[in-house]
């Protein structure tokens, strides 16, 4: 898929995870060690990308022997039954990780994502949540005694303790609230300069897709909001997001910001989103690029998709 306004990076992981096959250890063992598998290094969560930034780069065992600073984790395998690892060469210094990337670099994703195919984004994605928990997670957080990954790195075990702990993936509501021809959008002090986005915030424990929509623009922006549904959802891996896209029905127009969160929050047209997508000046502001999910948000509402 090349068409980059459709398509959102991070969606269509084209690997089968073979999850069923990650406590196989006779078999993870022959998969590590055969010469087709290939293996994405990362240095610090940044990913190896070639010297263009338009493409992975994949090594074998043999380049990778006696480098990583962990198991390799089992990312899946594509069509032909090739196996596919992260590696993590995070120990030791940057240049030794760097003599193994030859012309390539290790790069941060969010730099280079844009220029990958769907195919190569949708993976680093996936190496780069996985490498990123391993590092964030070498300790239980029950007991606090160390831990090893386990289950081919789709888990980690404290022999301490005997508790299992698994990869997270932290929900994100992104919304686009509307009132007939208008939609709120907000920006954050951070933004760039005339930069909008819709509005977002992460579920809490114990609270739906739904109300989390409500209670985060009612926090926000002081808008009530009613019929809440869902669209699409994206990978984002920095570090473990899956952003949840919905269209909310506003049922209140008055905006009052809560000034921790946002600098400004208005309505917008939709004509003027128009304007704003097709990079318009003549709209007074940005969106977020089409890599991001609120830019596909905003498209497919001024396209009668939402
Ligand atoms: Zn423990």
């Amino acid at each position: 898929m090349t068409d980059h306004h459709l398509h959102m990076p991070f969606t269509g992981n084209p690997l089968d995870r073979a999850s069923e096959r990650r406590g196989d250890h006779g078999w993870l063992a022959a998969r590590l060690a055969a010469p087709d598998s290939r293996y994405l290094c990362l240095y610090q969560t940044r990913p190896l990308v070639a010297a263009s930034g338009d493409a992975l780069v994949w090594l074998s065992a043999e380049q990778i022997a006696g480098r990583a600073a962990a198991p390799p984790v089992l990312l899946g395998l594509d069509g032909t039954g090739r196996a596919h690892f992260a590696v993590d060469l995070s120990t030791g210094p940057e240049s030794a990780a760097t003599a193994l990337a030859g012309p390539g670099q290790f790069d941060d994703l969010r730099r280079f994502m844009a220029g990958l195919s769907a195919d190569d984004a949708a993976i680093a994605a996936q190496a780069k949540a996985i490498v990123d928990w391993h590092g964030r997670h070498g300790f239980c957080a029950v007991c606090g005694a160390p831990t090893a990954p386990r289950q081919a790195g789709w888990s980690r075990h404290c022999d301490a303790c005997g508790a299992d702990h698994f990869p997270r993936t932290d929900p994100v509501v992104i919304m686009l609230v509307t009132r007939g021809e208008f939609c709120l959008l907000g920006r954050q002090a951070r933004f760039p300069y005339r930069f909008f986005s819709a509005l977002a915030g992460f579920v809490e424990p114990g609270e739906t897709i739904e109300e989390a929509v409500r209670r985060e623009i009612h926090e926000e922006a002081g808008v009530t909001v009613g019929a809440v549904a869902y669209h699409a959802c994206q990978p984002w891996p920095f570090p473990s997001s899956l952003m949840i896209g919905c269209f909310a029905k506003a049922l209140s127009e008055a905006i009052v910001i809560d000034p921790a969160e946002l600098e400004e929050a208005r309505w917008v047209s939709r004509a003027e989103v128009r304007l704003a997508l097709d990079n318009d000046p003549a709209a007074g502001f940005t969106l977020p690029p089409a890599v991001a999910i609120a830019y596909h948000l905003a498209r497919a509402w001024c396209d009668g998709r939402g």
